[in-house]
């Protein structure tokens, strides 16, 4: 059994040729800099998007659902994506994966920065800078929280491409992942970058060989029951829904039987928020 259908989480601080945030917050942003800056980091994660794409088709796959799940909701430019995919963006999202479903046989991330505290990880985060996530008290980042949310459904997490310490952090955490690494972070905005050219080469060569072992890997399952705890060093920011607990100024912690309700409950305030069929 070949894989058929592919989950692609993406996001924008891991791809090849982007070192600096998003402007889309900064005072500059309406600047022709700041337009000039956004453009093409939108063009630069297309390219690897697409890349990705190519080398799934390539590989036999005939059903790629894309999440442009970068905060801004729309960073991905839908009109230069390959034929074939389908793109999930916008904002007020009922969840972090819409469109995710059991069909999936596994789940590729591309453009993926290292977990928050990472040294020399470029534009390194969990959610946002300087927040901490741990799961039964091991700290996650972005790219282990999806992948626990898709073990809930059995679909394991089986490439990265991004910065090399987020491709390190890949292999930490799953036994034979394929990853592409496309820059090598220096700091929080530096990084020593392939070509994006080569970038998209090498995107599109492994991510073939990543559907040749997909069926060896096996998804990532929290062990029930499961604790989250999410530190942030500005506590205005940090809201307690119903069923999380206040441990102190900074931390808020829930557990429940699953990562997929107590993910729901602190970040959607949605216990119950239904696992798809
Ligand atoms: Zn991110």
């Amino acid at each position: 059994m070949s894989v058929k259908s592919v989950y692609m989480m993406t996001d924008l601080e891991g791809v090849a040729g982007v070192d600096d945030w998003d402007p889309r917050h900064r005072d500059d942003a309406t600047t022709a800099k700041g337009v000039y800056d956004r453009a093409e980091m939108q063009r630069l994660l297309t390219g690897e998007v697409n890349a990705a794409a190519e080398g799934l088709f390539a590989a036999g796959v005939e059903e790629i659902i894309i999440n442009d799940a970068h905060g801004a909701g729309r960073t991905i430019l839908s009109e230069e994506l390959i034929s074939g995919v389908k793109l999930v963006q916008g904002v007020k999202r009922p969840c972090w994966l819409p469109g995710l479903s059991p069909k999936f046989d596994a789940l590729i991330q591309v453009g993926m920065h290292a977990m928050t505290g990472t040294p020399n990880g470029c534009l390194a985060h969990s959610m946002s800078q300087n927040m901490v996530y741990r799961v039964n008290g091991v700290e996650v980042g972005e790219m282990e929280m999806a992948a626990y949310l898709c073990g809930h459904l059995s679909i394991p997490w089986v490439f990265t491409a991004g910065d090399l310490h987020a491709c390190t952090e890949s292999e930490r955490w799953v036994h034979g992942i394929v990853t592409a690494p496309v820059k090598e972070g220096l700091g929080e905005l530096c990084a020593l970058h392939m070509a994006p050219t080569d970038a998209r080469a090498l995107i599109k060569t492994r991510v073939q060989e990543a559907m040749a072992v997909a069926q060896n890997i096996e998804p990532l399952i929290a062990k029930r029951p499961v604790v989250v705890e999410v530190t942030h060093p500005d506590p205005d920011r940090l809201s307690v829904p119903e069923g999380v607990e206040r441990v102190d100024d900074v931390t808020i912690r829930c557990q429940g039987d699953s990562f997929w309700q107590v993910f729901h409950n602190m970040v959607y305030g949605k216990p119950d928020f239904p696992v798809p069929a």
